[in-house]
């Protein structure tokens, strides 16, 4: 069966009884190669265990199941479980495991099921939960790189540089954990519904040291703080969050003494001038 072609996935979602959830993000790849190119970029090979998230009828699974030596595919929507059995049924080395990506036990899963395996995640992501699952991912600790495709937006958010109008507490995140490269564009024409955005694939290569030394707690803080009110100085925003510690004075001198003007705005900081923020206001 060939699962880039729309009359096939039609009669196949038909015959079993399927009905799209846009709730769960259902936007299904029917461009052949948008699924070969991204397991492609995910940079696979036997050593390699892919946990996928939301394999919907499977098309990026059987890409990812030639390539790596063994996928775990988390699927929420249990009415998609029988669909997978018969377009997976050729492979011996993916596993469908029905639940919850949000909800599960990742390091226990990939313990389980991957052991051995050097972890990465490869996905076509639900577009509701992109920002909270790939914070999850990264948090984790258990993965050497993610491939996921998600809305353009977002992507150039993950990637953009300090000062730029994308550049928000989101970048700074993934770039703490990250080397992120925005691959390629895919777009809406490629997908069954079409969704009303262009999505875009990208790569977030794990970092095996963090690239700054401050205790992440305390980094992400001090982030926070600086994008909560975005139009503020970064003076009055970290007067906001920081006002029972800190008189303002205080704050002023602690911008003053990391070389910054008392008027810079939080957009316009890298990660390492948060990081040293965080360390002169405690961390
Ligand atoms: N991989 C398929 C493709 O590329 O055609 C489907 C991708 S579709 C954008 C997202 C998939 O994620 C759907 O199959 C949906 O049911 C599933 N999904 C949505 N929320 C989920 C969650 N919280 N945990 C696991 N899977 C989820």
């Amino acid at each position: 069966m060939d699962l880039a072609n729309i009359r096939d996935v039609k009669d196949l979602l038909g015959r079993h009884g399927f009905r799209f959830s846009k709730s769960l993000g259902q936007n299904f790849l029917i461009a052949d190669w948008v699924p070969r190119d991204i397991a492609e970029a995910a940079g696979l090979d036997k050593s390699c265990g892919v946990v996928e998230i939301g394999p919907g009828v499977g098309c990026l699974t059987r890409e990812l199941a030639q390539r790596a030596g063994k996928v775990v595919s988390i699927e929420l929507d249990k009415s998609l479980l029988p669909v997978l059995a018969e377009t997976l049924a050729d492979f011996d080395n993916v596993e469908v495991v029905p639940g919850d990506v949000m909800k599960l036990d990742l390091a226990a899963l990939s313990a389980d099921r991957l052991n051995g395996f050097t972890l990465h995640v490869c996905a076509n992501l639900p577009y509701n939960i992109t920002t909270p699952v790939i914070t999850k991912l990264l948090e984790s600790g258990l993965f050497a790189s993610l491939t996921v495709m998600i809305q353009k937006e977002v992507a150039r958010r993950i990637c953009a540089a300090p000062g730029t109008a994308d550049y928000g507490a989101f970048s700074l995140l993934c770039q703490y954990y990250a080397d992120c490269d925005l691959l390629f564009d895919v777009p809406a024409g490629c997908f069954l519904p079409a969704p009303k955005v262009t999505s875009a694939v990208v790569r977030l290569a794990v970092r095996e040291a963090p690239p700054v030394e401050v205790p992440p707690d305390a980094l992400f803080r001090v982030v926070r703080a600086a994008f909560a009110q975005r139009r503020k100085t970064l003076l009055n925003a970290l007067a906001s969050a920081y006002g029972k510690a800190f008189s303002k004075d205080e704050l002023r001198q602690v911008i003053l003494d990391c070389g910054l003007p008392e008027t810079v705005r939080g957009e316009a900081l890298g990660l390492e001038q948060f990081a040293e923020l965080a360390w002169r206001l405690g961390a």
